[in-house]
Order: structure tokens, then C-alpha cells, then sequence
């Protein structure tokens, strides 16, 4: 599995040299996670209950009660900011303070995993702005920790949701955002997690942020270089998602890469005025 993400990774360096560096962080960052096998218990529970509360639109698990591997998320955490540190970064200072920080202090990491599941930005904000580090750069930290675990976790409760009669625009599993959407080999579009990287099915002309489905105001605009990529927009909310066509797009690589690989593309959306997620549009209890 680890060999061919690598190689996948070193197939799209080849394709787009612009994103070398940004791939190569992330190629030796998947490396260091592949040793982890995060313990992860979850009990299905009765399948009416699942399909009545799935019906209703509440995912399996909320991104707060998410059960992850802690031991496991805080090693990989403190073991990420270990790597990027020791790398010729010109953040590498701040890295060093924060992973002190993570050493020392118990409930540090805690407090990062739990902001960021809650989707708590200003606490996020703020522990990032204590050891003056860039706060998305300490948000790729905690994705990368607590990937082994999600990674573990959709394997194991793939079984337990229905994905055709899922018909929200967040996740089934999670409650979370999608980053990306594909249109399958029959050209059915399907959108990605942003947080577990669970995949559902999704219909074409509708927004996933704001249900929307008035043609008159979702759009798309190609991308110049590639086939197969597109944004799709909607005027409505403003928000955007890159989709990648798998029925013509030249060798694709996990969506998870193609979205690291598109930030062209992001570029081109900011442009025009739209922004990457319509916030607080995700599942929440509130
Ligand atoms: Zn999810
Ligand atoms: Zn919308």
C-alpha cells in the first residue's frame, strides 16, 4: 500500500514539478505514518437506529465524539512536528517551539486535536500563535496525526453506512465537508470527505453546501491545462469544489493528492470571487 501511494506521488512530482516541494514534505510525511496501526473500537449497533438517525441526516459519529487512537495521534503528532523541524524551513523555529511545547506540556496536543475536531478556530488561532507558527501550517499537523486513525476507522465502519441513500452534501461518516468531488467511470459525481476521506454519491446539478440545484446559478469553469479538472461554483452560497472527471483525466492520483495538486485551481476560484467552503455549512448539532 505504502509503495504505491509513494510511487503515485512520484508520478504527479514528474507531472507538476511546481508542486515539488510541497509533494516531497508529504511524501516523507506518509512515510512516517505508515508504521502506525491505530487501535480503534467500534460496535455497529442496531442497524434501524443507523438508518432511521442516517434518514434524518445525522452522520454515524460527530467530528467531536470521532473515536481515534490518542496514544497513537499524539506519538504521530509530536513525530510530525519532529520531522518538519528538522527540515530547511523558514518556519523552522516555530516548529521547534511547538514541538517543546507538545513535550512538555500534556494536554497540549489534546487541546489542538480537540479544537480542530470541533472546529474551534479562534482556540486553534490561538495555540498557534503561541509558539508563532503559521495556524494552517499547525492544522496540517493534526490532519496528518490523526490520518492513520480516521484511515483505520472508515475501514471499519464502510459496512455500517448506505451510501446511495445518503443524500446531504456533508459526510456520512463524519459530519465533515467535502474538499473534492469526481465524476466516476458512469459519470456519476461522488464528493470526498475533507477530515475521513469517506467518498459518497451526490447529485451533479447541486450545490453540496447549500442544496441548491437552480442550474441558472451553479456553473463550473474548466481548467486550461488539465482535462478532466474542473471548479464547480455556486452563486448562490459562493462556494466551490474542484472535480476531477475520472473518465478523462490523464493517470489521476488519490483525490487526497489531486487536491494538493490543484491549488492552481483554487487560485482561479479566489479570482472570481468564490470562497473553498461555505462555512459552518458541515453537519453540526449547534
Ligand atoms: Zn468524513
Ligand atoms: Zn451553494
Amino acid at each position: 500500500m505504502k509503495d504505491e501511494v509513494l510511487a503515485q506521488i512520484d508520478r504527479v512530482m514528474q507531472k507538476r514539478p511546481m508542486y515539488r516541494e510541497a509533494l516531497s514534505v508529504y511524501r516523507e510525511i506518509v512515510v512516517l505514518l505508515e508504521d502506525v496501526a491505530p487501535a480503534i473500537e467500534y460496535a455497529p449497533g442496531d442497524k434501524k437506529v443507523r438508518e432511521t438517525k442516517a434518514k434524518e441526516g445525522f452522520p454515524l459519529f460527530s467530528r467531536e465524539d470521532l473515536p481515534v487512537d490518542l496514544k497513537a495521534t499524539t506519538s504521530l503528532f509530536i513525530r510530525v512536528l519532529d520531522h518538519l523541524s528538522s527540515r530547511k524551513r523558514e518556519d523552522r523555529e516555530a516548529l521547534k517551539r511547538a514541538l517543546k511545547r507538545a513535550q512538555t506540556d500534556g494536554q497540549w496536543i489534546e487541546r489542538a486535536l480537540t479544537a480542530f475536531l470541533a472546529r474551534d478556530e479562534a482556540t486553534a488561532d490561538a495555540m498557534a500563535q503561541e509558539v508563532s507558527l503559521d495556524s494552517t501550517v499547525l492544522k496540517f499537523v493534526t490532519t496528518m496525526a490523526l490520518k492513520p486513525s480516521l484511515n483505520t476507522l472508515r475501514g471499519l465502519v464502510s459496512g455500517a453506512i448506505q451510501r446511495g441513500s445518503w443524500e446531504y452534501g456533508y459526510c456520512p461518516l463524519c459530519g465533515s465537508r467535502p474538499d473534492m468531488a469526481y465524476f466516476d467511470e458512469q459519470g456519476k459525481r461522488m464528493l470526498h470527505c475533507e477530515l475521513c476521506g469517506f467518498e459518497w454519491n451526490y447529485p451533479r446539478i447541486k450545490c453540496p453546501f447549500c442544496e441548491n440545484s437552480d442550474s441558472e446559478e451553479l456553473g463550473y469553469f474548466s481548467s486550461q491545462d488539465e482535462e478532466g479538472l474542473r471548479v464547480d461554483f455556486c452563486k448562490k452560497c459562493n462556494a466551490y469544489i474542484k472535480t476531477i472527471d475520472l473518465r478523462v483525466a490523464e493517470a489521476p492520483a488519490p483525490l487526497e493528492l489531486e487536491n494538493l495538486i490543484t491549488l492552481h485551481l483554487d487560485m482561479l476560484a479566489h479570482e472570481q470571487g468564490f470562497t473553498p467552503l461555505a462555512e459552518g455549512h458541515g453537519f453540526s448539532r449547534g
